[in-house]
């Protein structure tokens, strides 16, 4: 009996009811496999398709603490541990007040076939809490990681699930998470990756999802005889992976015009150089100031409320949230002459957009295979906690590369359509679920 993508999804929705982000992750994926599934039986006897979307593990968890007029908050904090079958579950955790159990569920879902795709033993996670960073003093921050941790730690440890960080966690809250972890395990592990250099982290992790998206378009546009020298770019947010996404784009000689955050986008004509980008830096990192900020100190326009996809670009480098591409701006990047979308973030494009993107045939990196150079530096990250040993910077970069060329040649070798033309979200999705089902199949029912 063959499988249905109506029939299975109408299952998937009736389980997980209102997760819809989940459902439209699980789409994307499904809609992908079925046809290589029908060419390969044995997934279908083995029902890898009913496993692999129900998370092998769910908790739910009270998260509360003391703000600084000694009020009690209450939080809910949550870790998705969806698969186990490669590796110790592996993925971030998200702080911001969206967050929810279908939306992590989207992103541990996801996880899995990126993990999969990076070569390295991790299984998939993802996890976090509807906190809000914004606008807390350090020391509330503090507060809430400590009491967030003092509950996590107890299903969580370097050969088990190790976490990391995503929208609003950056190294102050790992830092935090990380000291509650050692005060209560009295461990001194790898549990945790993205912590920083004096203490575990390794080089390159911060830089890591930029970098890897940037190398990602690269491999796409050398495949046509082209690279991304002389490129105009536009990028969203202005968080960890659109800031290193800039900054990689600097180094092989293209030019990002845009930024953005929850507020609105700036759009400068000239370019956003090194100097700049310290600026922006500084202004997210430190000051934890709003990108309107930017428009004011450097004379550009900002657009209040909107989204940079109207502006004319080469490259899309969506590195912001999910479902922040419409149908409406994929038609509108492309008809501007877009010939690539790398995904930094995590499903920016919404369904109908992807259909743009495939009509069109440009080059179309999805964020499994495109931004999947953060959790790959992860997992070096914790094969060094393991060795005990720190690379270089020129070494961790460098197996940086090899992965994202790798994770290329796979979504090439499975989603290759014409002489001139790979479908990337076939690729991805077909080459992340081969390791992962052939492991399920050995590994008996569990
Ligand atoms: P950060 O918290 O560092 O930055 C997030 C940026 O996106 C901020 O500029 C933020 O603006 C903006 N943003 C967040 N939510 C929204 C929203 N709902 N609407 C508009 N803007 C929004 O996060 P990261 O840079 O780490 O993550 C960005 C994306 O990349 C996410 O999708 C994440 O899952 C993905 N990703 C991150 C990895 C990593 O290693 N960090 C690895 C792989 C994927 P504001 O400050 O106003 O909220």
């Amino acid at each position: 009996m063959a499988y249905n993508l109506k029939d299975f999804m109408a299952k998937v929705i009736a389980k997980n009811p209102g997760e819809v982000e989940f459902h439209q992750a699980v789409h994307e994926v499904v809609e992908s496999v079925i046809p290589f599934i029908e060419e390969n039986p044995k997934y279908e006897h083995g029902r890898i398709l009913e496993r692999i979307v129900e998370p092998e593990r769910v908790i739910m968890f009270r998260v509360p603490w003391l703000d600084d007029k000694g009020i009690i908050q209450v939080n809910r904090g949550f870790r998705i541990e969806m698969s186990s079958a490669i590796g110790p579950y592996k993925g971030g955790l998200r702080f911001h007040p969206t967050v929810n159990l279908g939306i992590l569920k989207f992103l541990a879902f996801e996880q899995v076939f990126k993990n999969s795709l990076t070569t390295l033993p991790m299984g998939g996670g993802k996890g976090g809490s509807d906190f809000d960073p914004k606008g807390k003093s350090d020391n509330e921050v503090m507060k809430f990681c400590q009491s967030f941790m003092t509950e996590l730690q107890r299903h969580i440890g370097p050969n088990t699930d190790v976490p990391a960080g995503d929208i609003g966690v950056g190294g102050r809250e790992i830092g935090f998470m990380f000291g509650q972890y050692k005060r209560i395990r009295d461990e001194f592990t790898g549990v945790l990756t993205g912590k920083a250099l004096e203490w575990g982290g390794s080089l390159i992790r911060p830089e890591a999802t930029g970098y890897g998206t940037v190398y990602f378009a690269e491999e796409m546009l050398n495949l046509k005889g082209d690279s991304v020298k002389g490129k105009i770019c536009t990028v969203s947010g202005s968080g960890n992976v659109a800031q290193y996404t800039i900054e990689k784009v600097n180094e092989l000689g293209g030019k990002c015009v845009t930024l953005s955050d929850s507020g609105g986008y700036i759009y400068d004509p000239d370019g956003i150089d090194n100097d700049k980008l310290n600026y922006v830096m500084h202004l997210k990192n430190v000051k934890r100031g709003r990108i309107q900020e930017y428009a004011d100190k450097y004379d550009v326009q900002y657009f209040e409320g909107q989204r940079p996809w109207g502006v004319k670009c080469d490259i899309a480098f969506p590195s912001a949230t999910q479902n922040e591409i419409n149908a409406d701006e994929a038609k509108t990047l492309i008809k501007n002459g877009c010939i690539c979308v790398a995904e930094g973030a995590n499903m920016p494009s919404v369904p109908e957009a992807i259909e743009v993107y495939l009509e069109n045939k440009i080059l179309y990196g999805p964020a499994k295979a495109a931004n999947a150079g953060g959790v790959a530096v992860s997992g070096l990250e914790m094969s060094q906690n393991s060795l005990r040993l720190s690379w270089t910077r020129e070494e961790v970069d460098n197996r940086l590369k090899g992965i994202m060329k790798s994770i290329h040649e796979t979504c090439v070798k499975y989603g290759r359509e014409s002489s001139d033309y790979v479908n990337y979200v076939a690729g991805a999705n077909i080459g992340g679920f081969v390791k992962v089902a052939d492991s399920m199949m050995a590994q008996g029912v569990v």
